[in-house]
């Protein structure tokens, strides 16, 4: 598993480090490539390109955010898709729109495994995703179609957010604006997916729920530190795996 590394954002520095971690705990072989902010996009491709052609490297993760002036859409369609371990090239979001896919993105899949933990058929659910981003919102929203679940896709121009969650079963919440949900958007005994990581002043992590008071009416709930964050590094080892016996 190799993990490219841009500039110095420092929650990225410690998603990367728990990612690295986690890999060699399991005994897969991994390497940070580290570059500083002002690195260019052909720097960036050339060694992208090189990682693809070398047969030693299963899986190949580029670490967003990048910093501003740099094309991640192009980085991310530069990696092979079959070791495209985030699930992002254009190939493999395209395979999971079609159901088809090996390689889907890790947080996403990691709701899905969390959700299923609280009911196994989600079919006839109703289910509203918060957020529309490549990385969660949209990928989630296709699995939990995928899954029977009718979704509805909330975001920073729906204008009325509680009218939508408070009908749903499934509420999942990716947005990073800690307490955007609080318990007067919950229909008691719903599940609550929060995805969220914020950092607050004091250095405490919330995610977007406000957890004390929509976990006393929640059927299920994930809390921040400590959910949906293990289970995205889970599902990058995971697809690592994939990759490697894919291409074996
Ligand atoms: P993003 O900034 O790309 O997308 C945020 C989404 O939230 C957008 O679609 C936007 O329309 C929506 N939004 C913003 N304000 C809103 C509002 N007031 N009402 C409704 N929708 C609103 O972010 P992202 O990459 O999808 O990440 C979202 C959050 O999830 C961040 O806090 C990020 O740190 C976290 N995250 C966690 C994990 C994990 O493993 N736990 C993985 C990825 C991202």
């Amino acid at each position: 598993l190799h993990v490219l590394l841009v500039g110095e954002n420092p929650a990225s520095a410690v998603y990367v480090a728990m990612k690295i971690k986690r890999a060699e705990k399991i005994g897969i072989k991994s390497h940070v490539h580290r570059f500083s902010s002002t690195v260019t996009q052909s720097t960036l491709s050339q060694a992208i390109a090189d990682l693809n052609a070398n047969p030693a490297v299963d899986g190949i993760l580029l670490q967003l955010p990048l910093p501003d002036g740099l094309n991640a859409h192009e980085l991310l369609n530069a990696i092979d898709p079959s070791k495209d371990v985030d699930g992002l090239h254009s190939v493999n979001m395209g395979r999971l729109m079609q159901g088809k896919h090996t390689l889907a993105p890790c947080t996403p899949l990691g709701c899905m495994q969390l959700i299923h933990q609280w009911k196994h058929d989600l079919a006839g659910l109703c289910a509203v995703v918060v957020g529309r981003s490549n990385l969660v919102g949209l990928p989630l929203s296709l699995m939990l179609l995928q899954a029977g679940a009718t979704v509805t896709i909330c975001h920073s121009k729906t204008s009325d957010l509680v009218a939508h969650t408070l009908l749903a079963d499934i509420v999942v919440v990716a947005c990073g604006r800690p307490g955007l949900v609080t318990a007067a958007h919950i229909k008691p005994g719903a599940c609550v997916i929060d995805v969220g990581i914020n950092r607050l002043g004091d250095g405490t992590l919330v995610g977007d729920v406000d957890f004390a008071s929509v976990a006393p009416i929640a059927g299920a709930i994930t809390p921040v530190p400590g959910g949906v964050g293990p289970m995205t590094v889970y599902n990058l080892m995971a697809n690592t795996l994939r990759a490697f016996k894919s291409r074996v």
